[in-house]
């Protein structure tokens, strides 16, 4: 057979040869929206690259950015890393300090960024000793006025005076090709680095019917921003299948995202559960009539637990299937998807729900194990949690800049962080990070399980479940409640809803209500603010301290 490369340009060549009129539509934020196609999306990327080469950037160099979903970030995704750079994208909802320390680590050659974010690279721009020139994405006229050390270029510029005919160069497929930080609720953020092959490979996942399903005839809201893990690798997929791509820019509103997906068509959307709360929110204050307008099929939920309550939404309000996914930055991320087996198409819908807020089955690629506190190997359908370990050609081997391997055990194995149990039937069950795990009286209580009962009650809007101290057991769950706007709801009311829907030991001891909940800059529950602010709260029955 040939020995062709698995590369990144050729996803998007493939894209503007047999899907050139497919739209790219772009929300831009303050009601201008941008309409391109991917024949355009290549021709601009091509001329960015040829640019960016003008400019002297070296294969190998890092182009940060600090952007929203836009056709701007999508041209960069392909211009840079085609080019044989690499696109790190910078989470701009970390703390300052957070993204000046990924910018030094990654010693990032060029930083890209959306106008919002202008105020940000003039204070940061003083401390990023590696970064050669800015580039402002906008037009001429819409430069910010900065004043800055180091050059601050305009990209529509650049891609201006870019070569459209410019040949994409042959690269290994091993070549570097893009850069993301773990969000890091504890530490320094860590740098996971992407190849050509680990990137076309999770592809066809994303693509393959029993991964995401995505095809020529979806059109895709993109409600996972572009900074965080690839954006589960959707932009580079779409080009693959061809897809038409929504990219809502700066705003994920309930109210924006109903619009786009109304607007445009679209029968396939990811993002994260906070997301979808907001959407229901808007969803359910509107008309009965108003869902009809909705063409929406499909709709992947990963980066936290999928509540139940949302996965019997999209289905019962839209007629949606859920499809759940789990992964993380280390693992490109796609790595179990919630897929049907022959035998669960004919469940009762409530039994559905069930099999469907698990984390989904190992898709080829990926291999997935659980292992015990001695190190043992749980064998499938084992009743018992315990740590979940990968392995595979888009799973990690070290961190950025260490040692290759360094993040893998003696077997190759990459340890997760999550505590999973996995079914008879395969799909894994993610109980808890195994920080976040309660420990009670020797035995394991999951904070996912409870905040997911919890979130199904009609008046609560969001629920967390950390362990606090107690003398007798060692820990015990505290649930912290933000009811829904307006509505008023007691604690046992709560508990008693809950009741039915978990072991009745794991049943929180107390309950608190706050009027909102701390995130990571991926809009995960940010457990360790939680366990500072309610470390000294003590729960009823439990004797004071000391
Ligand atoms: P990140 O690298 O920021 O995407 O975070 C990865 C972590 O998010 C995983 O290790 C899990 O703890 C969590 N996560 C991602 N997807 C899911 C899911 N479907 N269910 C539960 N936890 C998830």
């Amino acid at each position: 057979m040939q020995p062709k490369a698995l590369q990144i340009s050729s996803l998007l060549e493939h894209a503007a040869t047999h899907h050139p009129d497919v739209e790219i539509v772009s929300h831009l934020g303050a009601g201008r929206s941008q309409r391109t196609d991917w024949r355009t999306v290549a021709q601009r990327a091509r001329r960015l690259a040829s640019a960016l080469g003008r400019l002297g950037m070296e294969p190998g160099a890092r182009v940060a950015t600090l952007a929203w979903n836009t056709h701007r970030h999508l041209e960069l995704y392909f211009g840079v890393s085609g080019a044989g750079s690499i696109l790190h994208t910078v989470n701009p909802r970390l703390f300052t300090e957070q993204i000046r320390y990924i910018v030094n680590h990654a010693a990032d050659d060029y930083l890209f960024f959306d106008l919002g974010f202008a105020p940000l690279v003039a204070e940061l721009a003083p401390s990023l000793p590696s970064v050669k020139a800015f580039v402002a994405l906008c037009r001429r006229e819409e430069l910010p006025a900065l004043s800055l050390a180091q050059p601050l270029l305009c990209y529509e510029d650049l891609v201006a005076g870019g070569d459209e005919h410019f040949d994409w160069p042959a690269l290994p497929e091993d070549t570097a090709s893009s850069l993301c930080y773990t969000s890091g609720t504890t530490g320094h953020p860590k740098g996971v680095l992407y190849s050509h092959r680990s990137t076309v490979l999770h592809c066809w996942t994303a693509c393959a019917a029993d991964g995401l399903g995505l095809r020529a005839r979806d059109s895709v809201l993109l409600a996972v921003p572009m900074f965080h893990v690839n954006a589960w690798g959707i932009p580079y997929a779409a080009a693959m299948c061809g897809a038409k791509l929504v990219l809502p820019g700066p705003d994920v509103s309930g109210e924006r995202l109903f619009a786009l997906m109304k607007d445009e068509g679209c029968t396939f959307s990811l993002g994260v559960p906070t997301v979808w709360l907001g959407f229901f929110q808007y969803l359910e204050s509107l008309p009965e009539a108003a869902r009809h307008e909705l063409r929406l099929e499909r709709v992947v939920v990963g980066g936290s637990a999928a509540p139940r309550a949302i996965i019997e939404k999209f289905e019962r309000l839209l007629g949606v299937y859920v499809i759940q996914a789990w992964g993380m930055t280390e693992t490109s991320p796609l790595a179990t998807i919630g897929n049907l087996l022959p035998r669960h198409e004919v469940l009762p819908l409530a039994e559905r729900y069930g099999v469907q807020a698990r984390q989904g089955r190992a898709i080829f690629g990926v291999e997935i194990a659980v292992f015990d506190a001695e190190g043992q190997r749980l064998p499938i359908g084992a009743p018992r949690a315990g740590e979940l370990k990968v392995r595979g050609p888009w799973v990690v081997s070290a961190y950025y800049g260490n040692e290759p391997g360094s993040a893998l055990d003696a077997d190759g194995w990459f340890a997760t962080g999550d505590v999973a149990m996995i079914d008879a039937d395969g799909f894994v069950q993610i109980t808890d990070r195994s920080k976040d795990v309660i420990k009670s009286g020797g035995e394991w209580i999951s904070s996912i399980d409870l905040e997911n009962a919890a979130v199904g009650h009609p008046l609560v809007k969001e629920a967390a479940v950390i362990g606090v101290r107690h003398d007798k057991w060692q820990e015990r769950p505290l649930l912290i409640v933000v009811p829904k706007e307006g509505a008023t709801v007691s604690g046992p009311e709560i508990l008693d809803f809950m009741k039915d829907r978990v072991a009745r030991w794991w049943l929180p001891d107390d309950v608190v209500f706050v009027d909102e909940l701390p995130h990571t800059a991926t809009g995960k529950l940010l457990k360790t603010r939680l366990r500072e602010q309610f470390a000294a709260h003590r729960l009823p029955g439990d004797p004071p301290a000391g």
